[in-house]
């Protein structure tokens, strides 16, 4: 999906425009040596894939905040691939928030995904605003599309933001943050077609038509399932964790079931309209290479892949190749 490159880097919002499928890998800025080392291994093998973009999440709580943007300079300087910069409000004067995307446009990056961010230490304890900060991700969105020509994505939860007191508010604020200029929106890690589909058919029956891109985790050990309930705030789908609690005792098919089961909800997904997937890839390439060898076995990815059907729903934009 991804065009010739023209005289200056695309934005997500142009990608999503071309047609066909967005797939992207989602990386985390590393704290050691090694794990630089590591990413950058990741980085170079998963580039002959041609994603439509890779993004690096943003430390919220301080310390990699600086690595973030150093990763993401040097995906635009040094590789092939677009690079989205995740962007946190949290404990950042809207000085400093301005200071960091001249930094970035500086770079080439004109791709953000804007977050409010979690309060360092405590994802759940209380959101303290900074005296000169913003309050919510889509006040950040409007500060980013003042400050330039960004293509700005933000998040989506499947099961609401675990701080929502309801599903209501939650789509009413989604939407909310769409309007304020957002091209697309990535979801938390969820493991049950379902899920994405409620959440973007009461997003569509709303009238908003921001495309929606689902994050996906292959589960790769049982301790993911554990984690992946702490990051996405639901409970992992009894169903699924069924399957996965008859292979317990043999590690390799936990890890052989957890690609089949991807690639299962990355087909579901895209069977039925999904705009792409988003792979949650945890700084490896392994597991996101195989689901992505199994989709393109399937024709669902890479050159022979055929653009994706119009969704029934109308919910996102039909897009041809
Ligand atoms: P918001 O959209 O601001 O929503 C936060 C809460 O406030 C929600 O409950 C919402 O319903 C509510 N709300 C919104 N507007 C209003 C309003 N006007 N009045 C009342 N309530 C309102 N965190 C990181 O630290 N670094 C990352 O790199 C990172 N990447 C992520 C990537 C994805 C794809 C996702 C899904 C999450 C990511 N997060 C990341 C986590 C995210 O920062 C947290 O979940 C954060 O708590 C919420 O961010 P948000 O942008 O959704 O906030």
């Amino acid at each position: 999906m991804r065009p010739v490159r023209p005289d200056r880097p695309p934005t997500v919002r142009e990608l999503l425009a071309t047609g066909g499928r967005s797939f992207s890998f989602e990386f985390f800025p590393p704290k050691t040596e090694k794990g630089a080392r590591t990413l950058w291994r990741t980085i170079r093998e998963l580039e002959p894939l041609q994603p439509t973009f890779v993004s690096v999440t943003y430390g919220a709580g301080g310390g990699t905040r600086d690595t973030t943007v150093d990763i993401v300079e040097r995906i635009a300087t040094d590789t092939t691939l677009t690079p989205v910069a995740h962007f946190c409000a949290v404990n950042h004067s809207q000085a400093e928030l301005r200071h960091l995307i001249g930094r970035l446009a500086a770079a080439g990056v004109r791709n953000m995904l804007a977050l409010r961010g979690d309060p360092p230490g405590d994802p759940m304890g209380e959101w303290i605003s900074h005296p000169d900060g913003v309050e919510y991700a889509a006040d950040l969105v409007r500060l980013i599309r003042a400050t330039g020509d960004f293509s700005v994505g933000v998040a989506a939860f499947p099961y609401k933001h675990p701080r929502s007191p309801d599903i209501e508010s939650d789509t009413r604020y989604f939407i909310e943050k769409c309007r304020a200029g957002a091209d697309y929106a990535i979801t938390q890690m969820f493991f049950r077609a379902e899920d994405y589909f409620r959440l973007r058919d009461r997003v569509a029956a709303a009238g908003c038509d921001v495309p929606i891109i689902p994050g996906i985790m292959p589960v790769t050990q049982l301790s993911t399932i554990e984690r992946s309930e702490q990051l996405s705030g639901a409970p992992f789908p009894p169903e699924v964790k069924a399957r996965f609690d008859a292979v317990a005792d043999d590690p390799e098919a936990v890890r052989r079931l957890g690609i089949e089961h991807a690639a299962e909800l990355c087909r579901d997904l895209l069977d039925q309209g999904a705009p792409g997937i988003h792979f949650i890839t945890f700084n490896k390439s392994t597991a996101t290479r195989e689901v992505y060898g199994l989709l393109e076995a399937d024709g669902y990815c890479g050159t022979s892949a055929p653009a994706a059907e119009p969704v029934a729903s109308g919910s996102v934009p039909p897009m041809t190749a």
